[in-house]
C-alpha cells in the first residue's frame, strides 16, 4: 500500500527528508506522496518513517493504492534497480551487499 498526506498536513517539513524512496515532495498546498515511489518502507525500515515523525499523525494508507507485500517489495527492486544503473553509469561500484542490514531502530520517544 501507497501511503497519502491528508489536508491536515501542517507542512512542518519533517517527514520528507526521512523517506528513503525520496517519493515525498511539496505540493501546490501540503505535502504529498508518489505513489510510484512509495514502499511504504518496505526493502528499507520495518515501519513507514514519515508515519513515526508526523507530529499531526496525517499519513494514512491511501485506499486507492491497495498493494500486498510482494508489490511493494517488486517496487523496491525496482526504485533501487534504478539506482544501481545510475551508480555504474557514473563509473563507481557498488557497495557490497550486507548480510546484517538491521535497521536502526527509530527512537519512538517523545521530547516528553
Ligand atoms: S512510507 Fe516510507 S517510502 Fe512511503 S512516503 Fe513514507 S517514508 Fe516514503
Ligand atoms: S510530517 Fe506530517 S505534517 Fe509534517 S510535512 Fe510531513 S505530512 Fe505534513
Amino acid at each position: 500500500m501507497a501511503l497519502m498526506i491528508t489536508d491536515e498536513c501542517i507542512n512542518c517539513d519533517v517527514c520528507e527528508p526521512e523517506c528513503p524512496n525520496e517519493a515525498i515532495f511539496l505540493g501546490p498546498e501540503i505535502y504529498q506522496i508518489d505513489p510510484d515511489r512509495c514502499t511504504e518502507c518496505v526493502g528499507h525500515f520495518d515501519e513507514p518513517q514519515c508515519v513515526q515523525v508526523c507530529p499531526v499523525a496525517c499519513i494514512p494508507v491511501d485506499p486507492q493504492r491497495m498493494e500486498s507485500r510482494e508489490t511493494l517489495w517488486q517496487k523496491y527492486q525496482r526504485l533501487t534497480g534504478e539506482a544501481k544503473k545510475e551508480v555504474a553509469a557514473a563509473g563507481v561500484s557498488p557497495p557490497e551487499a550486507s548480510s546484517s542490514d538491521v535497521p536502526p531502530s527509530p527512537s519512538g520517544r517523545g521530547l516528553g
